[in-house]
């Protein structure tokens, strides 16, 4: 019998699936994608949001716990678990020696890459390069891999793991880490968690998911409904305002627009409905998903001049432009009289001082609603330019309950061997909001300790045996 299940092929699953291996558990991993399409929503990710207390390789100045710990609480409301929350934050000043060492690279970030040089930790070649250093490393130690083959059943013994099931398949092991991602590829389910708004609209029909298609919520669902402990709200996730003509699924990065602080975000209706200039823009682009997506027809437009060109990353798809503004309501087919009309309310409440991206400045709104508290200038200077924007789905935050040992809880009480990591756990420390790159920090840190936990728990039930057969003999 093999002594550890890893079930998923992302970032979480790698990490239990190499840890066990180095603590001498023999492994099998299971990932429900062909291989080509291994890795998960890990392989678009770039960064990893790292504590550090002193300049680090590509990281400059510093990152200490506090000032991680108050971005986490700031951006979850206090909807997380502190002691958690500063394990990962933890974690994550230790972990890029052990990720190098399974052919990780770092680089230092490309200009307009979210303005996170002292934050966050750049992958080389991105998610793809270190999902597949990850899986290179893995194979070389001696982990199994298996594809195409998407678990649909854990067989449970109480609180102990038993067998995984893959159709009328069995798998028996003496500990399973599950990491097999949030429900964010399930559009049914989001239907079902988004319900129908008073206009009477289904908002999750309307929703791109940035990521794979294979993260079901499969595994998620079956372990709720079997008394599997859960947290999180299943319409809270990870939510960004994507272009609208990304693609159904795998549209990943090069789909995300991030001129809204510079300009104004409209609605179908050419009104504004929330502070573009809130905060900077990493502890802001992960609300935009789900503010659009309460906008009628889920979907918003955000229109910027020609002074905001070069001040962010460039979009894939070139946006809708135009000489004036009435042009641009046109071809956006926005009503242009209500367009014009906001825009000019919205110039003539500029307060212009000394404009900087970089810092929370001066320029801010002064008597309408909703207010544009930074960075507001006036959009008075042709071209203009708009880009229709919806709901990009990242990824779900309802999860698995776990202690700080990553264990599957049943009625309050920890398993022995069933270990949860990843999106499949995340919303025990993101209960709403994000800030970029602690998805990854939230995926290393809980999935290197379930690999370590499972190989320990194997450990001890192999022990168990060898001391029967040797009291049996
Ligand atoms: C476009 C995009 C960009 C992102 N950028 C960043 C970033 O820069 N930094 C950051 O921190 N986070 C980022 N994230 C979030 C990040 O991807 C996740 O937080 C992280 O990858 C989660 O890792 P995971 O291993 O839990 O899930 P995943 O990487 O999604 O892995 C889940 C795995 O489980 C497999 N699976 C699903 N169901 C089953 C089943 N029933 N049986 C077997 N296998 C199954 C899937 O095929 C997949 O391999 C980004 C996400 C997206 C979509």
């Amino acid at each position: 019998m093999i002594d550890v299940l890893v079930i998923g092929g992302g970032n979480a699953a790698l990490c239990a699936a190499l840890m066990a291996r180095e603590a001498g558990a023999s492994v099998l991993l299971l990932e429900a994608a062909p291989r080509e399409w291994r890795g998960g929503n890990s392989q678009h990710t770039r960064n990893l949001r790292c504590m550090h207390d002193a300049p680090q390789d590509v990281l400059i100045e510093a990152y200490p716990e506090e000032e991680y710990w108050q971005d986490l609480l700031k951006v979850t409301g206090g909807i997380t678990n502190e002691h958690l929350a500063r394990l990962t934050i933890r974690a994550s000043s230790t972990c890029r020696d052990w990720m190098r060492k399974h052919g990780v690279h770092f680089q230092p970030p490309l200009s307009g890459a979210l303005h996170v040089a002292r934050t966050n930790a750049f992958f080389m070649g991105g998610g793809k390069a270190l999902v597949n250093a990850y899986f290179r490393s893995a194979e070389a130690l001696g982990v199994q891999v298996r594809y195409n083959a998407p678990v649909d059943a854990i067989e449970m013994d109480g609180d102990r793991f038993v067998a995984a099931r893959i159709g009328s398949e069995r798998i028996e092991a003496r500990s399973c880490v599950l990491a097999a991602g949030g429900f964010e590829s399930n559009r049914e389910w989001l239907r079902e968690a988004w319900g129908q708004n008073a206009d009477g609209e289904w908002p999750a029909d309307n929703f791109l998911i940035r990521g794979t298609r294979f993260n079901m919520g499969v595994l998620l669902k079956h372990m709720i409904e079997s008394g599997a402990d859960a947290i999180g709200d299943p319409s809270q996730s990870h939510c960004v305002a994507i272009d609208a003509r990304a693609p159904l699924y795998d549209g990943g990065i090069c789909t995300r627009v991030d001129c809204v602080s510079l300009g104004v975000m409209l609605n179908r209706n050419a009104e504004r409905f929330y502070d573009e200039g809130e905060d900077f823009w990493p502890k802001r682009y992960a609300i935009w998903g789900r503010l659009v997506a309460q906008q009628p027809g889920q979907i918003g437009y955000s229109i910027i001049d020609a002074k905001a060109v070069g001040r962010f990353m460039p979009p894939v798809f070139p946006g809708v432009r135009a000489d004036t503004l009435p042009e641009l309501a046109r071809l956006l087919g926005l009503d242009e009289a209500t367009f014009v009309r906001t825009i000019e309310a919205y110039n003539a409440a500029c307060r212009v001082g000394k404009f900087d991206h970089t810092v929370l400045d001066d320029c801010h709104t002064e008597g309408i609603s909703p207010a544009k508290t930074h960075w507001a200038r006036p959009l008075d200077t042709a071209p203009f330019y708009g880009y229709a924007l919806r709901p990009g789905i990242t990824f779900t935050y309802l999860g698995l309950k776990v202690n700080e040992h990553a264990a599957v809880h049943f009625g309050g009480k920890p398993s022995d061997n069933l270990f949860v990591a990843g999106e499949m756990m995340a919303g025990n420390v993101l209960g709403k909001g994000y800030t970029a790159g602690v998805g990854m920090a939230i995926g290393t840190a809980f999935g290197r300790i379930a690999g370590t936990r499972a190989a320990a728990a194997a450990r001890g039930l192999r022990n168990d045996i060898q001391e029967d057969q040797h009291a049996t003999s």
